[in-house]
């Protein structure tokens, strides 16, 4: 009796998946082929409070924001959304969860301030993934908000939680932002959209627009990338300073020793010789 080959799955290309893609071939194929994070990556405070933040402000906007819930109670959704793993210790943590509080006091405190303004746009979803399909692969984006604002616009929001400066040149480089305005674009197509970064730190924000011209490009060079994915034979490594915070640097320096420099030589010496 033959064995049933199972289908290749359908390529799904993430705003991450293409970055790990153009970081390094081998990093993309260790993450999303051979699925080794689990073993390799560590929680750490930055990613917990991170964490531990996009999900308070999520139930503050399903709740209705500031039309609905109270400070307090909105402090104690953070409260609620907390997860303890990845602190150095119980006082580190303790600090977190200060910080916690406060960033949310300011970000309540802003939004009763646009309330009364009448300037506060309504959210239409949170946390929410968005998929458009293309002839051999999906493009998906996970976004953290998405506004309407009173004359129509739709506002694209991403939290950074340490963030404490933002500019508009920042969000307007931001691969992942576009592909969201690009994703949205093709959701909503006749409106106009705005993506925006909020840096909780530091109670700032930036926005900027995307041209249809800029969005064309975007989406060429996610289609030639999900090509050339699609048409991999090998998984070149890419010794760059990429490695140095790579988490898995340890399969690729075992002695433990990061030196990019010198792996790139030898390894292009290597492929030299291939030749
Ligand atoms: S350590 Fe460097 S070469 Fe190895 S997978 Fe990570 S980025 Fe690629």
């Amino acid at each position: 009796m033959g064995t049933k080959r199972a289908a290749p799955r359908r390529l799904r290309l993430s705003p991450t998946k293409i970055s790990a893609w153009l970081a390094c071939h081998l990093q993309y194929k260790f993450t999303y082929i051979d699925r080794l994070s689990r073993y390799y990556y560590k929680p750490n405070r930055g990613d917990t409070f991170g964490a531990s933040m996009h999900r308070a402000l999520q139930m503050f906007h399903e709740a209705g924001g500031v039309e609905s819930i109270t400070r307090e109670q909105f402090e104690e959704t953070l409260r609620l959304s907390w997860t303890s793993t990845g602190y150095k210790d119980a006082e580190e943590e303790k600090a977190y969860l200060e910080r916690g509080r406060h960033i949310v006091q300011k970000y309540y405190d802003a939004h009763v301030a646009s309330a009364g303004k009448g300037a506060l746009a309504r959210t239409l979803f949170t946390e929410k993934q968005l998929s458009h399909s293309y002839a051999d692969f999906s493009l998906i984006g996970r976004l953290d908000r998405l506004d309407e604002r009173e004359d129509g616009t739709l506002e694209i929001v991403d939290y950074k939680s340490n963030l404490t400066e933002v500019s508009e040149a920042d969000v307007h480089a931001s691969l992942a932002m576009a592909c969201y305005a690009l994703l949205v674009g093709k959701r909503y197509p006749d409106r106009p959209v705005v993506a925006s970064i909020v840096g909780l730190a530091g109670g700032c924000s930036a926005s900027t627009t995307f041209s249809s011209e800029e969005m064309d490009v975007l989406e060429e060079e996610i289609k030639e990338i999900a090509r050339q994915i699609i048409a991999v034979e090998e998984y070149e490594p890419n010794y760059s300073p990429a490695c140095l915070d790579c988490i898995f640097a340890r399969i690729c320096y075992p002695d433990g020793v990061v030196d990019w420099e010198s792996r790139r030589k030898e390894y292009e010496a290597s492929r030299e010789g291939a030749w």
